[in-house]
């Protein structure tokens, strides 16, 4: 690449950001209910046909070749180009947007607030600092659609979109529809391949994300898509209200009967216990179960280093509801 080509692209960009946030009918797409913010890009991408360099250029202010879907960074540079009669402010956009809700349920507001600076910023990590990567669950290797979902956007918009919720990795069947979620034919994460759902990317024979008759607990993984979506929209599940690790851990601990008589983890039994009642997920979270014993994740839940860790939480408070009843 010459240089004066890679100034042609950054000049334009800068224009056309420049443009879309003073004139007053510069196209932006309207973003869908639980719309994630990579998709509202592809979809701007797709809808006015610029090329890769322009185009991030105009949408990011800089080149950048990585876009992680569930915790995005750079949001303010995205927030500017946004025409300001739509009122999409950085905040909003993260926290209807993307991945920042469920991460940041458990945790203390010191942290959550880092968080949000980093995906809203460019200094700093937020993938890293939300342990979103720390196992069991591993992150997701391609997009993930729900075909109902896309017939019925298609319906209603006359075009689907990616949900946000169909991105976690905890989510393998849609929360609405209890089917199946499928993986798409477009790898996570890089921006090269933004692109919208359609044929091409989602289609009809995608393989589905749980493998096809293995033997599984559905109804576990099907409650934990119910719980994801709930964290999504800032309410806390039954199971795992917002307080859970500090006040009903150790409580559910004891009806599980793994404490002791002076009130200490059995860590003897709590690991087989909860590798028992969690079995049925192995099949699509193979990383439960993990070296010696259950595996390190369970023990490093009460620590801090991403003891926060939604999926976590969700997988301990089912174990030791199972557990205790
Ligand atoms: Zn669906």
């Amino acid at each position: 690449m010459t240089i004066s080509r890679s100034r042609k692209w950054r000049e334009q960009g800068e224009r056309l950001a420049r443009l879309a946030r003073d004139a007053p009918s510069v196209y932006f797409p309207e973003p869908y209910p639980g719309e994630a913010l990579y998709s509202i890009i592809a979809r701007l991408r797709q809808h006015t046909g610029m090329t890769h360099s322009t185009f991030s250029w105009s949408v990011f202010g800089e080149e950048i070749r990585v876009f992680a879907i569930n915790l995005p960074f750079r949001i303010q540079a995205v927030a500017r180009r946004i025409p300001d009669r739509m009122a999409l402010d950085s905040k909003t956009i993260a926290v209807r947007h993307t991945g920042f809700p469920y991460y940041t349920a458990y945790m203390d507001n010191a942290l959550k607030k880092r968080v949000l600076t980093e995906m809203i910023g460019t200094d700093g990590n937020a993938v890293r600092t939300a342990g979103a990567r720390a196992r069991p669950v591993t992150n997701t290797d391609f997009l993930r659609f729900c075909a109902e979902c896309n017939m019925e956007a298609v319906r209603k918009y006359g075009e689907a979109y990616w949900r946000q919720v169909h991105q976690l990795p905890i989510v393998t069947i849609c929360p609405d529809h209890g089917l199946d979620l499928q993986k798409s034919s477009l790898p996570n994460g890089f921006i090269k391949s933004f692109a919208t759902t359609g044929e091409d990317t989602c289609p009809p024979r995608a393989p589905t994300v749980i493998p096809r008759n293995a033997p599984v607990d559905r109804t576990l993984l099907f409650q934990l898509a119910l719980d994801a979506r709930e964290l999504q929209q800032g309410i806390y599940p039954k199971v795992a209200p917002k307080n859970y690790r500090a006040a009903q851990f150790k409580t559910m601990l004891g009806k599980a009967g793994i404490l002791t008589p002076r009130g200490y983890i059995r860590y003897d039994r709590f690991h087989e216990d909860v590798d028992r009642v969690l079995n049925g997920l192995l099949p699509v979270f193979p990383e439960l179960r993990q070296g010696s014993v259950a595996g390190p994740w369970i023990l490093r839940f009460r620590e801090g280093k991403a003891g926060h860790h939604p999926d976590r939480t969700l997988l301990l408070a089912h174990a030791l509801e199972r557990l205790a009843a």
